[in-house]
């Protein structure tokens, strides 16, 4: 199993993948490629024999028991290469939690590379940073770091009742918690209760941080909050949100899989009126 892959700063700069390096493997698509022998995501000894051609990136991502563990990309995964595609919300749904932490940490790291290989200030290509997670551009210096764009996901109570809604893009009659980008300038709460009253008109109070989870759909960070009704009616945006309601927690309708943030806030919401 996954034992000490914490990042180590400073050191991961030093290796370059080599073939034979336990890592994760990604096709064009951003899917994982689970192991043909064990079905799990860590390809123990690399990916030899699964690539048709040289991987495309890579990127370090820590250490597994002493060894430098990789996010690695290709476009071409060898036609024998048996493993089954996952994608990334599989992942999160039906894998332990911290393999769905490496995962997305191995989406995010690959996408920002492919998305930062050029300086914004000069146009020069850009060179790894030593002894960081970072770019540098050789001509003017500019440093690039990953970039995290925060989210936030808020439960709203009213009584026994919580408020979903749902989102034009979702998939079927799925209904979610209400979410939305953290505008420039904003705070957490300011931009919670904005979001809430833009896309459904309601005033919310109690606003309180409940937890986070990375997303990296592509390069997010969901903070979850809990809230609680104050007052306005119900009236859905109609641009993102064309259907939102009042449910009570007997009477939900078709929630988001487990293995997201919203679903793991309504679970816990079940939970605590179990107890
Ligand atoms: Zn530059």
């Amino acid at each position: 199993m996954l034992e000490t892959w914490q990042f180590r700063v400073g050191v991961y700069s030093k290796y370059a993948c080599k073939p034979e390096d336990p890592c994760l493997l990604y096709n064009s698509e951003g899917e994982l490629l689970l192991n043909p022998q064990s079905g799990e995501l860590l390809h123990a000894c690399g990916y030899q024999g699964l690539l048709s051609s040289r991987p495309q990136d890579s990127a370090f991502l820590g250490t597994w028991g002493g060894r430098p563990l990789y996010a690695v990309s290709s476009q071409e995964l060898e036609p024998s290469a048996s493993g089954r595609l996952v994608s990334l919300r599989e992942v999160l749904a039906f894998h332990e939690p911290e393999q769905g932490c490496l995962a997305c940490m191995g989406k995010q790291l690959l996408h920002w590379r492919q998305q930062t290989r050029y300086c914004s200030a000069c146009a020069s290509p850009l060179q790894e940073k030593q002894g960081e997670r970072a770019r540098i551009c050789p001509a003017c210096q500019e440093l690039y770091y990953p970039r995290i764009n925060p989210a936030v996901i808020v439960s709203v109570a009213k009584g026994n009742r919580i408020l979903l809604a749902h989102n034009r893009n979702f998939p079927g009659n799925t209904f979610s918690l209400v979410a939305g980008y953290v505008e420039v300038g904003e705070s957490l709460e300011q931009a919670v209760a904005r979001e809430v009253l833009e896309e459904v008109g309601l005033h919310i109070k109690n606003i309180r941080y409940w937890g986070s989870q990375p997303w990296p759909f592509p390069s997010s960070l969901m903070l979850g909050f809990q809230a609680d009704y104050e007052s306005g009616q119900l009236n859905p945006d109609g641009e993102e949100i064309d259907q939102a309601g009042w449910f009570t927690l007997d009477e939900l309708p078709n929630l988001p899989r487990p293995g997201s943030i919203a679903r793991k806030i309504i679970d816990s919401l079940l939970a605590e009126k179990k107890q």
